[in-house]
């Protein structure tokens, strides 16, 4: 009999272009640190750092950034549904779910299991740890609906802690920007895959009109209330494109990506919607440096 391998793999440090990790597919050369374990996590952090989940919020400098960059995988990119009987009450604690999972997949098997909380986030590409981070959501549910511990890594050490120690609130976590999600175990509500299907339906439902090409997300956070979006329209910017960058037909507060696009034709169309409306409108996404 073959025994089983358990042999870690090594630290991986490459320059590789960041566009390939992003939704948006834009990001120069920079050097990726692809940890897996805490030992690795440790080392990569001992100079300056970012971390990368989906690459789903970011539009990276076309230069790349100057620090590492930290991409979870190994046991940060595993997940253990089983309930932990332990800490199970009425309610279903799973073991840890790595911040490096693709939220997607996630979704998938909890469908499946019939196991709810979580499933008002569907259709939000990012991995747990980047999710977590920022509590994302939608208005069928966000993140923390389903969080029971996490842990978090930060270069004085590893924390455990409960939501109830955090500062969260509406897409914010309360975590400090550099402070590594790297697993949490999810609390989840015993349901019907019927009953969670259902609301994903409804949850997907209410994506429709958003543009299927690549983008990092909603451009401008909505300002006192008016949708960002509206007011794009409403400026007849619709289309307005700069290289291959440009604000999609379907939803004008998206830029996409028509294939080849730079980070400086983004940011040249932010700044441009910004002149238009004359409003000093917030992002949604991070610009990266
Ligand atoms: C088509 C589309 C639809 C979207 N819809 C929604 C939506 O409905 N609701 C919503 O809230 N968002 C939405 N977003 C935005 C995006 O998916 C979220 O902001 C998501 O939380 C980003 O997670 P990520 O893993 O991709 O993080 P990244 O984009 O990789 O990083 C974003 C930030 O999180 C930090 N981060 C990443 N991983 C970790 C970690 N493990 N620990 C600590 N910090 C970390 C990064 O350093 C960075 O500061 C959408 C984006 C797209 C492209």
């Amino acid at each position: 009999m073959t025994a089983l391998s358990t042999e870690v793999p090594a630290l991986k440090v490459e320059r590789l272009r960041l566009a390939r990790f992003t939704t948006l597919g834009v990001g120069g050369t920079s050097e990726v640190w692809t940890v897996h374990n805490h030992a690795q996590l440790a080392e990569a952090m001992r100079a300056p750092y970012r971390v990368l989940g989906g690459g789903s919020n970011l539009v990276v400098a076309d230069e790349g950034v100057p620090e590492r960059v930290i991409r979870l995988s190994g046991e940060f990119a595993q997940t253990d549904l089983t309930r932990d009987h332990a800490l199970s009450g009425e309610e279903y604690v799973t073991g840890w779910v790595g911040g490096g999972v693709p939220l997607p997949g996630l979704l998938r098997k909890l469908q499946k299991l019939g196991l709810s909380n979580l499933e008002g986030t569907v259709g939000i590409p990012a991995q747990v740890g980047g999710a977590v981070w920022m509590n994302a959501g939608t208005r069928f549910g966000e993140m923390f609906d389903g969080l029971h511990t996490l842990e978090i890594v930060t270069p004085q050490g590893v924390r455990v802690v409960s939501p109830a120690e955090l500062q969260w609130g509406y897409r914010q976590s309360g975590i400090p920007r550099g402070h590594i999600v790297t697993r949490v175990r999810l609390k989840l509500a015993p349901s019907t895959p019927q009953a969670v299907q259902d609301v994903m339906d409804q949850a997907d439902m209410a994506r429709k009109g958003q543009p299927k090409m690549r983008t990092p997300g909603c451009a401008f956070k909505n300002p006192g209330g008016i949708g960002a979006g509206k007011l794009i329209d409403d400026a007849g910017l619709k289309g307005y494109r700069v290289g291959n960058a440009m604000i999609s037909h379907e939803h004008a507060n998206f830029i996409v990506n028509l294939g080849g696009a730079r980070a400086e034709d983004v940011q040249a169309i932010l700044d441009h919607v910004r002149r238009t409306l004359n409003t000093p409108l917030e992002l949604e996404y991070e610009l990266w440096p």
